[in-house]
This record gives C-alpha cells, sequence and structure tokens, in this order.
C-alpha cells in the first residue's frame, strides 16, 4: 500500500467543512484510528484511493452495490435518463416499474411509496403505523438501527453504537419516552413488554436479520413472537429491510423466515446506489397515507427519475441464481475467515446471510448486542487496518456489515483469504 498522504491533506480541509471530516460518521475511521481513504472511482469488486492504491471493496456503500461499482448497464441507464432531466416533480412511468418489480420479488409490498433514504422510510412507516392504530408507544430492539430519525434514536446500532451513544443529544425526551427498548432475540422480555404496555404499542419495528451490529440473524421463534404478539394486540409489525432486502436473500428475509410483517422498509440495493427508500405493506394501511388518506408524507425529490432507473436497472439484473452464486462465495470465504483465524489461535465468530457477512474476536455465542461488545475491539481495529494494509476495504467498525457484490470472483475470494491469513500474521506481531 502506498502512503495515503493525498487522503491525508483530503481529510484536513474537509475537516474545516463537514464535523469530523465526513458527511456520515463511521466515514471517519474514528474508532479503527488513522484516516479515511479518499474514494476516487469504482470498478467492479475493486475501490481506488486518491493516492493510487486499489483495494477489492466488501464495504459496497454500505451494501446498495450488489452489482458492484459502474455496473456497465446501470450506467449506462442512467446516462440515457439523466438527459432527460433531472427531475420533474411529476408523476413518471418509472415510478410504477419499480414498484411493479418491487412487489413481484416482495409480494407484502400491496402498496408502496418512494421516498429518498433509509431513515424517511422507516420514519415515514411508523408515523403511518402511529396514525393507523392511534398509538404512540413504539418498540425497537436495542442494537438495530433505523436511521437517524428522533424516534429511532435510541439504543441503535452501526454509528450510534460505534461511538457510544445511547440516545443523541437533541432527541427530545417524549419522544425517547415513548421508544421502548428490547434486547434483541429475546423473547422473554417482549413477551412482558406487551404484557404491559400492548395495548399502548403502536407497532415494533427490527431488522429481522440485524445487519448493523454485525450481522445477527433473528431466530425464527424471536420473529414469529413478534408477529404473534402484534397480532393479538392490534399493533403493527414493521420489518425494516433496509439493509436485509434484496441482501440476505432475494425475496428479502421475510420470505427466508416465511413471516409475513404487516409493513416494510427498503433502501440500499432498492435504488441500485442512487437515493432511494420505500416504504409499504398492506394495503388497508397504506390507503391511509395521504392523499388517498389523512396521514401526511411528502417529498421533492421522492420517486426522481434517476433514482427510480438505478433501481430498474438494478433489480432487473437480480436473479434467485446470481443470489445462489454470491451465497457460496459469501460461505467459502466465511469457512476461509473461521479458518484463517483457527490457524493463528484468536477465537472469532463468523456471521453470515445470504450477501452479508461479519466476524466478532469473540468466544461466542453472538446473538444480540451485549454479546457483541464482549468482543476485542482493540484487536479488530489493529485487524482492520492490517486488512487494508493487503489490499481488502472492509467495514471499520465491529458494529458493521460487510457484502458481497455480483462481481467478486472466485479468484477475488481466494486473494481476501489469502489477506486475513497475512492479516493474523501482521496483527498478532
Ligand atoms: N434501516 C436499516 C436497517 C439500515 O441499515 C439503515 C442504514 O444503514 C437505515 C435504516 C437508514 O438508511 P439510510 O442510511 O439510507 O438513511
Amino acid at each position: 500500500m502506498k502512503p495515503i498522504e493525498k487522503s491525508q491533506q483530503a481529510f484536513k480541509e474537509a475537516s474545516n467543512y463537514f464535523p469530523g471530516g465526513v458527511n456520515s460518521p463511521v466515514r471517519a475511521f474514528k474508532n479503527v484510528g488513522g484516516d479515511p481513504l479518499f474514494i476516487k472511482k469504482g470498478a467492479g469488486s475493486h475501490i481506488f484511493d486518491i493516492d493510487g492504491n486499489e483495494y477489492i471493496d466488501y464495504v459496497l456503500s454500505w451494501g446498495p452495490l450488489i452489482l458492484g461499482h459502474a455496473d456497465p448497464k446501470v450506467v449506462s441507464d442512467l446516462q440515457a435518463a439523466v438527459s432527460n432531466g433531472t427531475s420533474y416533480g411529476a408523476p413518471t412511468l418509472l415510478e410504477t416499474e419499480l414498484a411493479k418489480k418491487i412487489q413481484s420479488i416482495v409480494p407484502s409490498m400491496e402498496m408502496m411509496r418512494m421516498v429518498s433514504s433509509g431513515t424517511e422510510a422507516t420514519m415515514s412507516a411508523i408515523r403511518v403505523a402511529r396514525g393507523v392504530t392511534k398509538r404512540d408507544k413504539i418498540v425497537k430492539f436495542v442494537g438495530n438501527y433505523h436511521g437517524h430519525s428522533d424516534s429511532l434514536l435510541v439504543d441503535a446500532g452501526s454509528g450510534v453504537a460505534t461511538f457510544d451513544i445511547n440516545t443523541s443529544p437533541g432527541v427530545p425526551k417524549s419522544l425517547a419516552y415513548d421508544t421502548l427498548t428490547s434486547p434483541y432475540n429475546d423473547v422473554d422480555t417482549i413477551k412482558q413488554i406487551f404484557e404491559k404496555h400492548g395495548d399502548e404499542i403502536a407497532c415494533i419495528i427490527v431488522e429481522p436479520v440485524a445487519g448493523n451490529m454485525g450481522v445477527i440473524p433473528g431466530t425464527k421463534e424471536f420473529l414469529q413472537t413478534l408477529r404473534d404478539l402484534t397480532k393479538q394486540s392490534g399493533s403493527i409489525l414493521i420489518f425494516d429491510e433496509v439493509m436485509s432486502g434484496f441482501r440476505a436473500a432475494y425475496h428479502g428475509a421475510q420470505n427466508l423466515y416465511g413471516i409475513k410483517p404487516d409493513m416494510t422498509t427498503l433502501g440500499k440495493v432498492v435504488g441500485g446506489g442512487l437515493p432511494v427508500g420505500v416504504f409499504g405493506g398492506r394495503r388497508d394501511i397504506m390507503e391511509q397515507v395521504a392523499p388517498s388518506g389523512p396521514i401526511y408524507h411528502a417529498g421533492t425529490l421522492s420517486g426522481n427519475p434517476l433514482a427510480m432507473t438505478g433501481g430498474i436497472s438494478t433489480l432487473n439484473q437480480l436473479s434467485p441464481e446470481l443470489y445462489d452464486q454470491m451465497t457460496a462465495k459469501v460461505d467459502r470465504l466465511a469457512k476461509g475467515i473461521a479458518d484463517a483465524a483457527q490457524a493463528h489461535n484468536v477465537p472469532v465468530v463468523v456471521h453470515h446471510v445470504g450477501t452479508m457477512w461479519s466476524y466478532f474476536f469473540n468466544q461466542g455465542p453472538v446473538n444480540n448486542f451485549a454479546d457483541v461488545q464482549k468482543s476485542d475491539m482493540d484487536f479488530f481495529a489493529k485487524f482492520f487496518r492490517a486488512l487494508l494494509e493487503n489490499g481488502i476495504y472492509t467495514a471499520p467498525s465491529e458494529y458493521e456489515t460487510n457484502f458481497m457484490s455480483s462481481k467478486h470472483t472466485d479468484a477475488e475470494i481466494d486473494q481476501t483469504i489469502a489477506a486475513f491469513n497475512q492479516a493474523f500474521d501482521d496483527a498478532l506481531k
């Protein structure tokens, strides 16, 4: 790896303009040490920094780029779309085309609304749940992350966990008060919460496969309990599949578990690298959204033609067979990581579901946020930097997920496994 002097200089300059030098906290590499890389371009499974280093990329823009960087079809479709203008603030055929495609893959999305981020999708979904049920309280799980809206920024994962923030200054106490939290995969506690507050709870929002405290799959029993409790109490079950949608499996985590939520939120892959979020679900619920119903939601750039094109072009290239191929690569990589750790006598737990994968330096098991916190974070930071030195770009936090794209080749998986072995050698020196 060449010295990253240009990135360091760029970070210094950016720090004059952006808090912490970045526009989203985890990008700053703060808890793994060193300065972040400034990226010049991406191509397929690789990214290139401004100092001329090349890396195999498993961050993939934090999930969206399932076809890798600059997929030729996505690029040409976007080029064609941009020549027709960038935004009209009026309906287009593209919105319906993307909605149809989404519904064909995730049939529980009987009706939906397009937005511009995952945060907007979850924020709007809980407003709808509160509006429909006429209840204020919501339930989320410790270490699940649903974006940065006020009600959901309580005991959250991702950057909130990385920087050890319980809830954020600026979140009104009254809103935090209405957000009940429960440990992930803990059936007893959520039952107790519903015994006490069942008729006050508008919704449960959950990542069915959690990806914001590393990858932790929900257990079938846990998710089924959430389905049963919400049904019994007249609350709405929201699966936040912003990350797991088109990632944990082609048809999403809901299909993997055979559990149908009342509402679903999507993001990331659904925009193919452009800003798209979607919330939707049961028709009777979604018909309550303005202008067909009274619950307000709007957006100047909602359903933006370029963003819709990114989504359509991406989803049209996906298929169950492609997921089989990507999942096989993840399986092999996960085994390679576990073997490398074992050969170096380092305790590790590797989790992977579909195209999502992460590892914890932990004796295991890792089933919830408290388990993740027992991981050796100092070694993780050292190991992350060693991987980077060996040309592998992974998520710079234990509380994040890595991904696979269709462009990663078998040879690159071998190269990555070799780099993990080398990184163990280097980090243990
Ligand atoms: N929900 C989940 C499960 C996420 O993983 C994320 C982002 O990582 C969000 C919501 C928020 O999405 P966005 O960052 O697009 O606002």
